[in-house]
């Protein structure tokens, strides 16, 4: 990719009013979070626990616990990289409304984003389905290492789940909602990560789009929508940022 791809983009960031950034799995994976639907990735080794399965059996609940304990252990050796921090200075620099994300580790808001829309929830924090208090994962998950016990709600005896949208389970309405009004009112979207295949991945790109906003899409693989955007980059998602970065604080 040539130095002049990157000062374009950031000649759209200039002049943006309302840019806004979609991040999939691919920002993570350079922080080295696993993407769960690549090969190698969990769901290759493990099958999934949809959320009926969840609700209806006391083994699925375990084999649940012990999947998210696994997970928690990736995330929680996980630091946000230079495409997180670069998002979060735009966003500081009102150059950027902030971030819609697939991704549930909270690496954006690690890295300083403050508005950030999670369309599956957040692995951060685990959520009680009866009385919907939220909990600090950390006690819960060596709780259910040392017992082998599914933990209840300390509060109302409910069933706790962490805070992510599981298979099978609706997204939020509040947060789709707010999404689809980010994608509709601006003017600039950079896509970063995601293939941009399964919903509502696949949508807010298109909303921008027919809104007139200007897309930009970096991502290692090709994606559906790379004939639909302005300036396509298969490269890494952090150096890719930086080089923009610079040529916005020096064109
Ligand atoms: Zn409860």
């Amino acid at each position: 990719m040539t130095i002049d791809e990157h000062r374009r983009i950031a000649g759209w960031l200039r002049e943006a009013a309302h840019a806004v950034a979609f991040t999939g799995a691919g920002i993570s994976t350079e922080s080295g979070i696993p993407d769960f639907r690549s090969p190698g990735g969990i769901w290759s080794k493990s099958k999934p626990v949809y959320f009926q399965e969840f609700l209806a059996s006391a083994a699925a609940r375990r084999e649940y616990w012990r999947q998210k304990c696994v997970a928690h252990a990736d995330f929680a050796a996980a630091s946000p990289n230079e495409g997180h921090r670069v998002l979060a200075r735009w966003e500081a620099a009102s150059r950027l409304r902030g971030v819609i994300t697939q991704n549930i580790d909270g690496l954006h808001q690690d890295a300083g984003s403050r508005n950030v829309l999670e369309l599956h929830g957040t692995a951060r924090k685990i959520q009680c389905l009866g009385c919907h208090r939220l909990f600090e994962p950390q006690p819960l998950v060596d709780q259910f290492l040392a017992s082998g016990d599914v933990p209840d709600c300390p509060e109302c005896g409910g069933l706790l789940k962490h805070a992510t949208i599981s298979f099978g389970q609706d997204l939020s309405p509040e947060v789709l909602a707010e999404a689809g009004r980010w994608a509709r009112e601006c003017d600039l979207m950079l896509a970063l990560g995601s293939s941009l295949v399964v919903e509502p991945a696949a949508s807010l790109p298109r909303l921008a789009r027919a809104a007139g906003a200007r897309l930009v899409i970096v991502n290692r693989d090709p994606t559906d929508q790379d004939d639909a955007a302005d300036a396509v980059i298969h490269e890494s998602i952090g150096k890719t940022l930086a080089e923009i970065d610079q040529c916005v604080t020096c064109p």
